[in-house]
């Protein structure tokens, strides 16, 4: 149509029914509503029409938008957000290991532990084998570390096994040694551990990191798809009642034979409307397969970003964790001076991989915690820019967890997102009992740099890295800001410069992850035109005590203006 004729018939329709509002479906009016636009505007009242946002503004000027048919709610000082976003979880690993077998999470100390499993073994005596996930560092400590003889004793004619809540190290007994057909002859898997005794080289039942964890997992039988449904859906039910809509699922294994190969169940799911979660799978990049296994990717992602689900994003899980000595450092582990750590993806690999996955438009999103680590990231990075071009990538590295200063203002200048897990930003007791010692107080000073990266330019987003840690934001954010145990309140402030403000760490949570997952034009603040993907929560973060934010709770969950936790009209 021409532009004439478009003026001409807009002259034939009165001014008035031009400025006339759609009716709304949903009407929010009495509300407090921080809206984390780019102005960190407030507002009353949020017209929603089709699952999306047709006004934000005041209780005077919304009246416009309601009509006969229009749901009027009355929000009586209630306290509105975007909803949040989780930008490194493992929804459906997690979601299994909470529902199968015999889960061992949170249980105070390895007593209960060993009790927990005592129990499964007796209740379950027909069972070929007991495993269960669950169990954490600071459950152990140097005089009794986890060993096949504690599941020995319980049950040692079956193969038993049991993961820590990481995803990073299994636990066996002897029966599941030989049942692996793991000797102490067996060599270590490339980017893997088998736990031997430094004196004897006896095994310690320890298998650690993805390729070391194999040795077992692939002789296992397989975990259902049924299994797999169950255990996401437990997720995202979960994810609701903490006010997540949207999360990148930070390891995604396309390898069919893989036991938690869910592509099939992520794309059932969106097919028939169930998947209530946007999500953008990051495709697991296997070491082992090196370039052979590209097309695979390309051809995953072209099957199964459909609707809700984005499978645009591939994950390098480049080292491991400082705990295990596995995190790949620049300068050796202070109380351990030969050891550097681990790469799990060999650095040129790493480097080439990236700059070919970039190429095919793909988004990069590298685990990296040790300080060599998080530089050859950034590196690949680099390099992936250079060779390409610069493009509206989003690359994002995850955890970030030991940064030398020197890389800080790097991802500010190459506008990469640091993608932290701020729950673990305290002095807690594997900060302070295990890596304080590990890394000497200099390096201590180095860890998850939150406010030094944001100050020198560069983007955050944050997540929870769940199973591993609650996926529950608030409590995060109060660490974020307070750098404190969110529970006491009385820890060392721990590396206090690097504290953010509340408006920041909303941000991370909204409109950061939004723009790390690519949602940032539908998601992650509430203006019009976008989702009403939106939070009721039960109290007004800016008006609270900052050691009450992480008591703070969702009433209310919408998803395109539907109720997929709590009610409205209560
Ligand atoms: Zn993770």
């Amino acid at each position: 149509m021409s532009i004439r004729r478009s003026i001409l018939l807009f002259l034939l329709f009165p001014i008035s029914t031009v400025l006339l509002a759609a009716e709304a479906d949903i009407i929010l009016h009495h509300a407090r509503i921080y809206t984390v636009d780019s102005a960190q505007s407030w507002a009353e009242a949020i017209a929603i029409k089709n699952g999306r946002i047709s006004f934000v503004g005041s209780d005077q000027d919304v009246k416009s938008h309601q009509g006969k048919n229009t749901q009027l709610v009355d929000m009586k000082g209630k306290f509105i957000l975007p909803s949040f976003q989780d930008v490194h979880i493992h929804p459906v690993a997690g979601g299994v290991a909470k529902t199968t077998g015999c889960p061992i999470f949170d249980m105070g100390g390895l007593k209960r532990i060993l009790k927990k499993i005592a129990r499964c073994v007796k209740d379950d005596s027909d069972a070929l084998h007991i495993s269960g996930y669950g169990w954490s560092w600071d459950d152990f400590s140097e005089d009794t570390p986890p060993h096949k003889a504690m599941l020995d004793k319980i049950d040692s004619s079956r193969p038993l096994f049991f993961g820590d809540s990481d995803g990073h190290t299994l636990v066996l007994n002897s029966a599941a040694l030989a049942f692996a057909g793991i000797t102490a002859d067996t060599p270590d898997p490339e980017g893997g551990m088998i736990g031997r005794d430094p004196k004897t080289g006896e095994l310690t039942g320890l298998l650690m990191e993805d390729s070391g964890m194999n040795l077992l997992l692939s002789k296992m039988p397989k975990i259902t798809s049924n299994e797999l449904k169950q255990g996401l859906l437990m997720a995202q039910s979960y994810l609701h009642s903490l006010g997540i809509t949207a999360i990148q699922d930070a390891i995604v294994q396309v390898n069919p034979k893989n036991a938690f190969a869910s592509l099939p169940v992520y794309k059932d799911m969106a097919d028939s409307g169930e998947l209530e979660l946007r999500v953008v799978a990051a495709l697991y990049w296997d070491p082992s397969k090196g370039m052979s296994q590209v097309a695979e990717l390309q051809a995953a992602r072209k099957q199964y970003s459909v609707g809700r689900l984005q499978a645009t994003s591939v994950k390098f899980w480049a080292d491991g964790i400082l705990e295990s000595y596995t995190a790949k450092m620049l300068e050796p582990y202070t109380d351990s001076p030969d050891s550097f750590g681990l790469l799990m993806v060999p650095h040129k690999q790493l480097l080439s991989a990236t700059t070919i996955m970039d190429k095919l438009g793909f988004q990069l999103h590298i685990h990296a915690i040790g300080t060599a680590t998080v530089r050859y990231a950034l590196d690949a990075i680099e390099a992936a820019q250079i060779a390409n071009g610069k493009r509206d990538a989003r690359h994002h590295i995850a955890h970030v967890q030991l940064v030398h200063p020197d890389d800080i203002p790097r991802f500010g200048s190459l506008n990469v997102t640091a993608n932290f897990q701020p729950f673990w930003a305290y002095g807690d007791s594997y900060v302070i009992d295990i890596n304080a010692p590990q890394l000497g107080p200099e390096r201590m000073e180095w860890m998850y740099p939150i406010g030094s990266i944001a100050k020198n330019g560069g983007r955050l987003a944050f997540g929870s890295d769940w199973s591993v840690s609650t996926a529950n934001p608030f409590p995060a954010m109060e660490i974020a800001i307070t750098r404190q145990d969110p529970e006491t309140s009385t820890t060392e402030v721990f590396n206090p410069d690097e504290r953010i403000t509340l408006k920041q760490a909303i941000a991370g949570y909204t409109i950061g992850a939004a723009y790390t997952n690519f949602l940032d034009d539908d998601t992650g603040s509430i203006e019009e035109g976008k989702y009403a993907d939106l939070i009721v929560v039960d109290r007004n973060l800016f008006e609270i005590p900052v050691s009450e934010i992480s008591e703070a709770n969702v009433l209310v969950t919408l998803l395109e203006g539907k109720e997929v936790f709590g009610k409205l009209s209560q």
